[in-house]
């Protein structure tokens, strides 16, 4: 098969004029970016709000991420065009992809085969510029806190309480941890900085909470900075220049428009953390997408135990939104390597791997039900999966009820997706008894026991001593009664990533909690999260090349 850039490159795209019209806006609602990408303009989106009804929602979440890869952007894609093909009128909503990795060693992040959203150059390198928008806009915030130390400190910040780091969109491990204002006191005061990618940026995850920019504004005048000698938190209110800063995002406020290779509208906007953030598109992307068509088809980060825990309960609690059907992707390759299967190992037949590795999607099954939306489970078809593995899977999910299809939306596009997309349609309109997990009403404590307890299957947790005086320190700040960000490997249903499957008979430890005051959510640390990832050895810059056309090669 061809490579995905290629197959992107191949494709006779719609202008984006045309994909707006299919989505009922005019050549006024758009902000042109080229002919292929646009801004929604935001009196359109306020208008849309009011005027259209919402249409019905999908999210696509996964079974615990492997190196084998699952594919949830690719079936997000396929879905979308398959419900396309089947005249149901459908748009995708999904995350921009950071440069970081795209140039380290996952790649880019648009889909893949025959369900990419394009043009997937642009999609993947700058795209309309948001993420470096954030990253100014966060740098901001960072030098305004230096000169004001630097300028008599008139608000007595501490120099080594001071929380925010400055961002680049860049996997750069050598500036994790550094020493500002060096040289001399006419450079500022000296004291240890770091970096963190720009996409792990609090203001990325308000950008992608807000409802709009007055929303947006307040969000990140609350960012808490730094704590004063005695302990009083900083905001960038404080440091006046939360308008400033939502003056930098304009433009990366309003929600991109592209499109998928059958010509699919596609909402790309925003793209936080799935750790320390929430991991989803912006909830103006969302909205619009829904007040545009009948059907949308959206996704959340790494696997259900974090990705569709946090969409449910952070972005659906603060949007009001309500999912009418989730499909969950699993690969028999990831399954193999639940049940044990080494990597190199995976074209092989094994169904006493994939039998063992079968409990995590079990759980996942379990953890969606407990939401109470219906499901459809994707099995994402690669070319070694054999028919007794499929069958397999297939039973499995029967045996339990749940309804499953096999999706070969890579090797076909909607096509290859068509009976995934029945399945979605059969109980998209079902009575719905979502409900959310938790109270944030309920104790700090409380909500993280229950997210460990029900969602990862833990037997107890422990608070470390740090993360109990964080506990007493946010509650007498009244930050309590937020949901809660947890950031915890993505790769085990516990905290130690080396536990496949489904383990337990386990304890998850809690090691610190912070608040995202701005976000409006508190994050709970399981483990060392990295904020700025590293390249590898051989980074995947070294295969990307343009040519005297501009063509370029080797983006993946
Ligand atoms: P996720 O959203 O879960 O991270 P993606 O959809 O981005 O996964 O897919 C990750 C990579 O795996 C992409 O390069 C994509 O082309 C590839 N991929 C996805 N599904 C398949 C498949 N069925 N066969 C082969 N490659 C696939």
């Amino acid at each position: 098969m061809k490579e995905d850039i290629q197959i992107a490159q191949e494709t006779e795209m719609d202008s984006i004029k045309d994909v707006a019209k299919d989505l009922n806006l005019s050549a006024d609602d758009i902000e042109l970016y080229g002919d292929y990408k646009a801004k929604i303009k935001l009196e359109t989106y306020q208008r849309l709000l009011e005027e259209n009804e919402a249409g019905k929602l999908i999210l696509t979440t996964a079974i615990n991420p492997t190196p084998a890869g699952e594919g949830k952007s690719t079936t997000t894609v396929g879905l979308g065009q398959a419900l396309n093909q089947l005249d149901k009128q459908t748009a995708v909503a999904l995350r921009e992809p950071s440069l970081g990795p795209c140039m380290g060693i996952k790649g880019g992040a648009a889909g893949g085969g025959y369900s990419q959203v394009v043009p997937m150059e642009d999609i993947n390198l700058h795209f309309t510029g948001d993420i470096h928008a954030i990253g100014i806009a966060h740098n901001l915030l960072a030098a305004t806190i230096d000169n004001h130390i630097k300028q008599g400190n008139e608000l007595e910040i501490d120099p080594s309480q001071v929380l925010l780091k400055r961002v680049v969109d860049m996997n750069d491990r050598a500036l994790r941890n550094i020493v500002v204002g060096l040289g001399g006191s006419k450079n500022g005061q000296t004291r240890e900085d770091g970096y963190m990618i720009t996409v792990a940026s609090e203001v990325m995850a308000i950008l992608c909470l807000a409802e709009d920019i007055l929303d947006l504004k307040e969000r990140l005048g609350s960012i808490i900075v730094a704590y004063t000698n005695d302990d009083q938190a900083i905001t960038a209110k404080d440091l006046g220049v939360e308008g400033a800063m939502a003056a930098l995002l304009k433009d990366a406020i309003k929600p991109n428009l592209v499109q998928t290779l059958e010509n699919t509208p596609a909402f790309i906007h925003g793209g936080p953390f799935a750790n320390i953030a929430h991991g989803c598109n912006s909830i103006m992307a969302t909205k619009l997408a829904l007040h545009t068509s009948d059907y949308v088809v959206t996704e959340a980060g790494f696997g259900a135990d974090l990705g569709a825990e946090k969409f449910f309960n952070i972005k659906c609690r603060f949007a009001d939104l309500t999912p009418d059907a989730v499909v969950l992707v699993a690969t028999a390759r990831a399954l193999k390597m639940h049940g044990g299967a080494s990597k190199d190992n995976l074209t092989e037949e094994n169904l006493e791997a994939l039998e063992a590795g079968l409990e995590n999607l079990g759980k996942h099954i379990e953890n969606v039900q407990k939401f109470g939306a219906p499901m459809v489970v994707a099995i994402n078809e690669f070319d070694s999966d054999t028919e007794a593995e499929i069958e397999m899977i297939r039973e499995y999910c029967e045996e339990r009820g749940v309804k499953v299809a096999l999706s070969q939306v890579w090797a076909k596009g909607g096509a290859g997706g068509l009976e995934l997309a029945e399945e979605v349609l059969e109980i998209i309109d079902q009575p719905n008894d979502f409900e959310l997990l938790y109270d944030v009403e309920d104790s700090i404590a409380d909500k993280i026991e229950t997210i460990a307890t029900e969602i990862y299957g833990a037997d107890s947790i422990t608070f470390t001593s740090g993360a109990q005086k964080d506990i007493e320190k946010l509650a007498a700040a009244g930050f309590d009664d937020m949901p809660v960000c947890m950031a915890k490997t993505p790769a085990s249903l516990s905290d130690d990533p080396n536990l496949k499957g489904r383990p337990t008979g386990f304890e998850v430890t809690v090691r610190e909690i912070n608040v995202s005051a701005g976000a409006g959510f508190l994050v709970a640390l399981t483990g060392d999260v990295l904020t700025m990832p590293g390249l590898p050895k051989k980074p995947s810059a070294e295969e990307i090349d343009i040519d005297k056309n501009g063509k370029i090669t080797g983006l993946f």
